[in-house]
């Protein structure tokens, strides 16, 4: 007999934005170097009460007799109450491996320093057979771990197959997301193939430029290098990244210095994450948004994309339910926002209005940010057709590593290691969610072209559109933002154009 209490819907959704306020905030202080323990264990142990099969299936009957939005908020809560169930049984095992990540050292040229450090340092080692060195270094030692990998991936895939009653995790998928994955990849792969001759062309122009010589197909540790266009670092400064980016936004009527529930934190210290983020506390009342700039044009792609999600987040109707200001299905959604303000980045004009280059110098910089967002867009395409294959064997022979070398390398013309498949996969087809935000955030900017101007990115009724679309909160799909704006879901003749096709 089980003595576990059920709690209510609506006491389960306050319990639960107590206890997303306390995990956001303490991984926020360990991210930004505040404290050096983590202590998340300690907050899912007092909060254990909210995870349990009872409270699981006490959500489910609840949803089963609603509909409409009440059933959705509801079918979210559930869905959260799942995935909280699985981590909590996992969280020591993942605990476990996290820190031994951690503890992991590589030695180069003498010198020994932490795995990650080492994967760092590779977007910033100048001489090319240092980076091919210390990237064939760190990706055996990275590989060592893939046993301990896959042992928690079949754990995490059989308590999930478990508590949502359905085996196969591409169905699974698939069912939340409320989209079909193999209908969304083959279209990817068509304006994938639509996209190679430009891509050909690009690469030809963009390896060199930025590489110096080098083999036909250059290995993937040199792509960390050309993302931040470290050859053209000097105009890229690390110094004037926040202002520049700052300056950016207000052009589109967003004064990030004067919504105080958008919290920056931008400076510089030794303990903090270089990778910027968003901590959506408490939509909209309290967003994170956090950068560490490092020098290159990376920090300010990097920023824009965070100030798209953070925008939507303190952007959106504190009216809403909890729910639908906090927790969507995915991410595919928010992606859309972080995309289409780091888009911005692409425009030719915004390099010559900031950074005082020529026009000619300027288009031949945006250039580079084609060429870098359509080997990105190339790779995760591929990387959606692996998954897919991936999860369809999972539960027979188990995958096939061999094919992740094959198809990213061909995508991407550059070459990916088979014994990386395993740390390169993020949890529930994220690589799904980037690629349906790819298509729509090209969408709305075509859409803002046609309805604003060439100069959407820095005009202020750009700034009013997405204002309207931050206020729905979490609760739109990103299909449902295509109808908004007139496409298909698939409809990639938009996505083309940006990737140089
Ligand atoms: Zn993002």
């Amino acid at each position: 007999m089980s003595t576990t209490s059920v709690l209510s819907p609506t006491e389960f959704e306050s319990r639960l934005e107590r206890y997303l306020f306390e995990r956001s905030e303490e991984w926020r202080a360990v991210r930004v170097g505040e404290k050096e323990v983590s202590e998340q264990a300690e907050i899912v142990r007092r909060y254990a009460d909210l995870f349990s099969r009872e409270q699981l299936d006490a959500l489910r009957e609840v949803e089963e007799r609603e509909s409409g939005d009440a059933r959705e908020l509801l079918y979210r809560l559930r869905k959260t109450c799942e995935s909280g169930l699985v981590s909590a049984q996992l969280a020591e095992r993942e605990d476990e491996l996290e820190n031994r990540l951690l503890a992991a050292r590589v030695t180069f040229k003498g010198e020994e320093m932490p795995l990650r450090n080492a994967q760092a340092k590779l977007a910033v080692l100048p001489a090319y057979d240092d980076r091919e060195e210390l990237g064939a270094i760190q990706a055996e030692v990275s590989a060592g771990f893939n046993p301990d990998r896959l042992d928690l991936l079949r754990a995490t895939e059989e308590l999930a197959a478990e508590y949502s009653g359905i085996a196969d995790a591409v169905e699974r998928n698939e069912e939340e997301k409320d989209i079909s994955l193999r209908d969304l990849s083959r279209a990817l792969e068509r304006a994938s193939d639509a996209s190679s001759a430009g891509y050909d062309k690009l690469r030809e122009t963009w390896f060199t430029r930025l590489l110096g010589d080098h083999p036909d197909v250059p290995s993937s540790y040199h792509t960390a290098w050309m993302r931040r266009l470290s050859p053209l670092e000097s105009t890229y400064t690390k110094d004037r990244a926040t202002e520049i980016c700052l300056q950016t936004l207000e052009a589109l009527g967003f004064d990030l210095n004067a919504q105080p529930n958008i919290k920056l934190d931008l400076d510089d210290r030794p303990q903090k994450a270089p990778r910027a983020c968003v901590i959506a506390s408490d939509p909209p009342k309290v967003v994170h948004l956090i950068t560490r700039a490092q020098g290159g044009l990376h920090d300010y792609q990097a920023f824009l994309h965070e100030a798209g999600h953070a925008l939507h987040y303190a952007g959106c109707d504190p009216g809403l339910p909890y729910i639908f200001r906090r927790i969507a299905r995915d991410h595919a959604l928010t992606e859309i926002y972080s995309y289409i303000v780091e888009a911005i980045s692409r425009e030719p004009e915004w390099h010559e209005l900031y950074f005082g280059l020529s026009p000619e110098q300027a288009r031949e910089n945006a250039e580079a940010t084609t060429f870098l967002e359509a080997l990105l867009f190339r790779r995760y395409e591929a990387k959606l057709r692996f998954e897919l294959d991936f999860w369809s064997r999972f539960n027979g022979d188990g995958g096939d590593p061999d094919l992740y070398e094959k198809l990213l390398t061909d995508a991407a013309g550059v070459r990916y290691r088979k014994e990386g498949y395993l740390s390169d996969m993020d949890a529930g087809f994220y690589s799904a969610d980037y690629l349906r935000a790819w298509i729509r955030s090209a969408q709305l900017r075509d859409h803002l072209v046609r309805e604003i101007g060439d100069d959407w990115w820095r005009n202020a009724q750009t700034g009013e559109l997405l204002r309207d679309l931050f206020r729905e909160g979490t609760k739109p799909t990103s299909e449902e933002i295509a109808a908004r704006i007139g496409f298909d879901p698939l409809d990639t003749k938009p996505l083309l154009h940006e990737v140089g096709a």
